[in-house]
C-alpha cells in the first residue's frame, strides 16, 4: 500500500483519502504525531482495502467508452492530476530505461495522445488520467523511447517490447479511441 502522510496545520482532525491513482493520503493535525496517525491507519485497514478495491473497480470500469471529450474546461480541472500521473509514470519507466527528458506539459490536444519533441519535451493529453492503467503506461513508455528512437522503426518498437511486450494490442486499442 502506497500511504503518504502529510502533516497539516488547517487539518482538525485525522484524515484518510483514497485518490484516483489509488495512493493513499493521511492527514494529520499539527497536535497529533505521526506514530498516533500511523496507529489510526492500522485499525483503519480493512476499510481502506475495501475502499481500494471499490476504488480499482471505478478506475477499471472507467474505460473506454465513459471516456469524456477534450475540452478547455476538463484541461483546467484535470491539468494538475494529469501532471502528477504522468511525472509518476515516466519516473517509474525510467527505472528501466535511464533516460532524461526537459520539459513534461499538460495540453489539450486534439488528435494525438502524446508526443515528444527533438528537444526532448513531452506533450500529454490530460484525458491520460481517464485511460485504463495499462494504456496510461503504454502512452509513457512510448513517448519515453522516442528520447532514443525519434521514428516508429522497428528498434523503437523493440525499446517499447522490453517493458510493454503487448504494445501491439494496447496500439491498436488507443488508436481505436
Ligand atoms: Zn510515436
Amino acid at each position: 500500500m502506497n500511504i503518504v502522510y502529510k502533516q497539516s496545520i488547517k487539518a482538525k482532525q485525522l484524515r484518510i483519502s483514497i485518490k484516483s491513482d489509488l495512493s493513499i493520503v493521511v492527514t494529520y493535525p499539527s497536535r497529533v504525531n505521526i506514530a498516533i496517525a500511523e496507529k489510526f491507519v492500522n485499525e483503519k485497514r480493512a476499510w481502506i482495502e475495501n475502499s481500494l478495491n471499490k476504488m480499482k473497480i471505478r478506475v477499471e470500469k472507467r474505460g473506454i467508452s465513459t471516456l469524456p471529450k477534450s475540452s478547455k474546461k476538463g484541461l483546467v480541472e484535470n491539468k494538475e492530476e494529469a501532471l502528477k500521473l504522468v511525472n509518476k509514470k515516466l519516473l517509474f519507466w525510467n527505472n528501466y530505461y535511464n533516460l532524461t527528458w526537459k520539459n513534461v506539459s499538460i495540453k489539450n490536444t486534439k488528435t494525438r495522445w502524446g508526443s515528444c519533441s527533438k528537444k526532448g519535451n513531452f506533450n500529454f493529453n490530460y484525458r491520460i488520467i481517464f485511460l485504463p492503467e495499462i494504456l496510461a503506461d503504454y502512452l509513457i513508455v512510448h513517448e519515453l523511447c522516442h528520447l532514443k528512437e525519434m521514428n516508429h522503426s522497428s528498434k523503437f518498437w523493440e525499446l517499447v517490447e522490453q517493458t510493454i511486450p503487448d504494445y501491439k494490442k494496447l496500439r491498436r486499442e488507443l488508436k481505436n479511441i
